[in-house]
């Protein structure tokens, strides 16, 4: 199965998860289908309808577009056996009989939604919280530090709602591997796959069946394998005997007690099993933790296991809100006036003026003509020209959507042995 989160096809179709987004911060994951899947939908004869604070959207409306389309409200009447009430009957409904004695009607209405693909960004806004959740300003920071790339073998713990997780799947995804995904269960999974790989670990059995449900749903399953697990105590080797290495390339800790699960993150195990982590390469891991306690022990732990270049870094996301605001006399010269219909020749000319300004101005030459239009200015004449009157503001918006944590950055350099130095050798010595 081809993941809509990995590689959407152009248009919609029937079964494919969509996310409905209503407003900047608000989306809402559906399951498109034109076949009533309970008794709710029963009255529509178009199958299924998601009603939102903007309208209704019968999803025979939405199958069948273009991906970022833009989907009118619908007023839909259902009739004799109609739900809905009498909003959703108003007279101008375009009736259409389905032969059954119901009498079912679909009409344009005022409201409209975009019809998005899955991406984990939209999934993280909408998806079922269970517990707190990296938010998209995180993920995207730790992703890029930890090195995840296609082909990395990511380690997670613990699946929490998925948000990550997600995140993480598209990061990694390198091509479907030729056979399927190993069956990731509590016992189950095998670490070597050639093809990117995110190891999720949760020891909250609830969450980890949820997780591992909705990575078959996505078409992910073939990128994640969920494993139902105490991380602290039983470490993070896969395989029916639990004794294959994920070969682990980049780590992400969201757990509350990240020390406890470090010394099963080692280059070498005290009772010979192998290590969970790549020797053929460096690791780069993050812990995410709210208090400044938990990263001093995470600190701790980190160095008395030989990882290195530790640091601590907060997110501080914000919004900048930019506008261009004017002088009463400005706004006063504005009105009447459309302040989009700007005539594109003369706008383009302005822009190379005031360019040619700048320019000069940093060449420390105030020209004559530049000097000229700046006396011009202030006889009002650039008033007229929207883009050029008032003055830039900015302001930060108060919310912040995301959930603030201590992210510690660290790497573990490969593991380097005598005999990978006699190879290395060998290969120098062929070249020279
Ligand atoms: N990163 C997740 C996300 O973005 O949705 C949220 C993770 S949530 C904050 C922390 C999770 O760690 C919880 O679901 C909890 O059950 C799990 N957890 C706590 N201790 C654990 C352990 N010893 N082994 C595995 N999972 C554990």
């Amino acid at each position: 199965m081809v993941s809509s989160f990995l590689s959407p096809a152009t248009i919609t179709k029937e079964h494919d998860l969509a996310s409905l987004h209503l407003s900047r911060d608000q989306s809402l994951p559906v399951i498109l289908s034109t076949e009533a899947t309970n008794a709710a939908d029963e009255g529509y004869a178009e199958g299924v309808v998601t009603n939102t604070r903007f309208g209704s959207f019968p999803h025979s409306t939405i199958i069948g577009t273009p991906w970022g389309s833009q989907i009118r409200a619908s007023i839909v009447d259902t009739g004799s056996r109609g739900r809905g009430g009498p909003k959703k009957r108003k007279a101008e409904a375009l009736e259409n009989d389905d032969g059954a004695g119901t009498k079912n009607a679909i009409t344009a209405s005022s409201g409209f939604v975009h019809v998005l693909p899955p991406t984990p960004e939209n999934w993280t806004t909408s998806l079922p919280h269970r517990t707190q959740v990296v938010y998209t300003p995180d993920y995207s920071y730790i992703l890029h530090r930890i090195r995840a790339r296609p082909g990395s073998r990511l380690i997670e713990a613990g699946s929490g709602s998925g948000s990550f997780t997600h995140a993480a799947a598209r990061a990694v995804f390198d091509g479907y591997p030729q056979q399927a995904a190993p069956e990731a269960d509590d016992e189950g999974g095998e670490g070597s796959k050639s093809t990117g790989q995110v190891f999720s670990f949760e020891y909250h059995a609830e969450r980890h069946q949820k997780v591992k449900g909705e990575m078959a749903e996505h078409g992910l399953d073939t990128v994640v394998s969920a494993f139902h697990r105490d991380v602290y105590k039983d470490g993070f080797l896969v395989g029916n005997e639990r004794q294959t290495s994920p070969r682990a390339n980049a780590v992400f800790l969201d757990l509350p007690a990240p020390w406890e699960a470090l010394p099963h993150l080692t280059r070498h195990t005290l009772d010979g099993t192998p290590s969970s982590l790549d020797p053929e390469s460096a690791v780069h891991i993050c812990t995410f933790s709210p208090c400044i306690e938990q990263v001093q022990k995470t600190v701790s732990e980190l160095r008395r296991h030989d990882w290195l270049e530790i640091e601590m870094v907060e997110m501080q996301h914000k919004r900048m809100d930019i506008r261009r605001e004017y002088t009463s006399l400005q706004y006063e010269s504005l009105r009447g006036t459309n302040p989009f219909a700007v005539d594109v020749d003369e706008a383009v000319s302005k822009l190379r003026e005031v360019e040619q300004r700048a320019r000069d101005f940093h060449a420390g030459i105030l020209s004559a003509k530049a000097a000229k239009a700046l006396n011009s200015q202030q006889h009002n004449k650039l008033a007229n020209l929207p883009f050029n009157g008032g003055k830039l503001i900015h302001r930060t918006e108060p919310d912040l959507k995301t959930h603030t944590s201590y992210l510690v950055f660290a790497l573990l350099p490969r593991a380097w042995t005598e005999e990978d130095e006699a190879v290395a050798q060998a290969k120098w010595s062929k070249h020279v």
